[in-house]
């Protein structure tokens, strides 16, 4: 028997929080419980409703008084970098040169990108992400690593080679005809093979020729349900060099633009030195602008404008970005988003957090209809958060009155240790990997 029924307090959004208190932005179960049915959601709602609706013989994974959300997830990220995280001193160019070129060399060996691409996995789901866009290195032999290693635990994972053909390492280059085949290749293989979504991913514009950005173009044509990843207006110094190479261009998101690669499937890293004809081009395709709070600090690239993309309308995601992102965890990274939007006058309340970590997310990869909320009908990517988790969050939530509030002392205090599990499609992935049943934790208190 398949079906299991998680009992907690169930917090889901419906929708945008517009501001604190914006209680119609969520649905939320003080004693709730989620029905997963042969990795489905096949019930959301209190205790008592869906124990009905479950019958009776069925295993219950008691995780109050933790709240149950969807998984997290995380739009922009590294894999061969997991080991390359906390290189000191350099800022983008000189990082990419110094640390990050030499390590993904290392992947063109299958042993080793498996081995990373495992416990890349893990590490996801040891801070409660279920889902991920992440970058494999130039070698498909990091591809096939990366995608066998969330098939191994039917990770909703979506991903793809990088193509570059200048400005690197010999042994990381491939060729406009080389990465078209590849990817094509690639694309073939694994899109649409269990949960895995393929990414056609040009790094940059620094590091690909114009003939390899219109191999791009032909990609992108040929498979207009892949995801498109790179990255755009990161570092000051980046874009004089983007620019300089293709003086044809308007600016550096038209660099992208000329070569088709905007769109609603494309998910643009950083976007922080952005014209506003840039943003509104941006909202024009549907394209993604992505904010990564700790790799724009770490860098020392700057700081991301949300309120400008709110103004004009453009699309955004957040993500850690690992290994120039310091952490895999979303918490972490929704703590350091909060401090730049600080910086530059604006606000992030803990509900609108939580939103972009699930909904708002999901909904930038246009996949809401299967992630990113807890709905009849969708996949059981499940997080237990604990927000006791740590001594000085246990003392800061005896004095915590509201949801929102308990919500801020996880975003801001919170690290992979208030991951209390982390289900998917029903499985439970982290402390539950050894048995289902869980036997209700040991509180003395719940929170107030
Ligand atoms: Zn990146």
């Amino acid at each position: 028997m398949t079906d299991l029924l998680i009992r907690g307090r169930v917090l889901t959004f419906v929708k945008e929080p517009e501001g604190i208190d914006d209680t119609g932005a969520y649905r939320y179960y003080e004693d709730g419980a989620v029905l997963v049915t042969n990795g489905k959601i096949a019930g959301v709602g209190s205790y008592s409703d869906v124990v009905k609706q479950a019958g009776s013989g069925i295993r219950i994974a008691d995780h109050r008084p933790n709240l149950v959300l969807p998984g997290l997830i995380d739009t922009h990220l590294h894999f061969p970098q997991t080991q390359a995280i906390a290189s000191y001193g350099a800022q983008l160019l000189e990082w990419l040169n110094t640390y990050i070129f030499v390590e993904e060399q290392k992947f063109k060996e299958p042993q080793h990108a498996a081995f990373i691409a495992g416990r890349f996995m893990d590490e996801l789901l040891s801070n409660g992400t279920t889902t991920a866009v992440a970058y494999c290195s130039v070698h498909p032999e990091s591809v096939d690593a990366f995608f066998t290693a969330a098939e191994e635990r039917n990770m909703l994972m979506i991903g793809g080679k990088v193509m570059m053909d200048r400005n690197a390492p010999e042994g990381l280059r491939d060729t406009p005809g080389k990465g078209y085949d590849e990817t094509k290749r690639l694309i073939g293989k694994w899109h649409g093979r269990g949960r895995a979504h393929y990414a056609i991913s040009p790094r940059f514009a620094i590091t690909s020729t114009p003939e390899q950005m219109e191999m791009s173009r032909a990609l992108v044509d040929e498979h207009p349900d892949c995801y498109v990843q790179t990255h755009l207006s990161e570092n000051k110094e980046e874009v004089a060099f983007a620019t300089s190479l293709y003086p044809e261009a308007k600016d550096y998101t038209d660099i992208y633009a000329r070569y088709g690669l905007l769109g609603r499937k494309t998910l643009l890293g950083h976007c922080i030195y952005m014209r506003d004809r840039e943003i509104s081009v941006l909202a024009e395709t549907g394209a993604v602008g992505v904010f990564c709070p700790t790799s724009n600090l770490f860098l020392g690239s700057g700081l991301f404008d949300r309120d400008r993309f709110d103004r004009l309308g453009a699309r955004h995601a957040v993500a850690t970005d690992v290994g120039a992102g310091t952490s895999f965890s979303m918490l972490e990274t929704m703590d350091e988003a909060y401090k730049v939007l600080h910086l530059q006058g604006q606000r992030l309340s803990p509900l609108r957090s939580f939103y972009m970590l699930t909904l708002g997310n999901a909904r930038a990869l246009d996949l809401e209809h299967r992630i990113g909320s807890l709905h009849a009908g969708a996949d059981a990517d499940i997080v237990i958060l604990d927000s006791h988790a740590k001594p000085a969050m246990e003392l800061r939530m005896r004095v915590a009155s509201s949801l929102a509030e308990e919500l801020f002392v996880l975003q801001t205090m919170g690290d992979d240790r208030c991951v209390a599990e982390v289900y998917v499609a029903g499985r439970p992935m982290k402390r539950g990997k050894r048995a289902d049943e869980m036997t209700p934790a040991a509180r003395t208190a719940e929170p107030a």
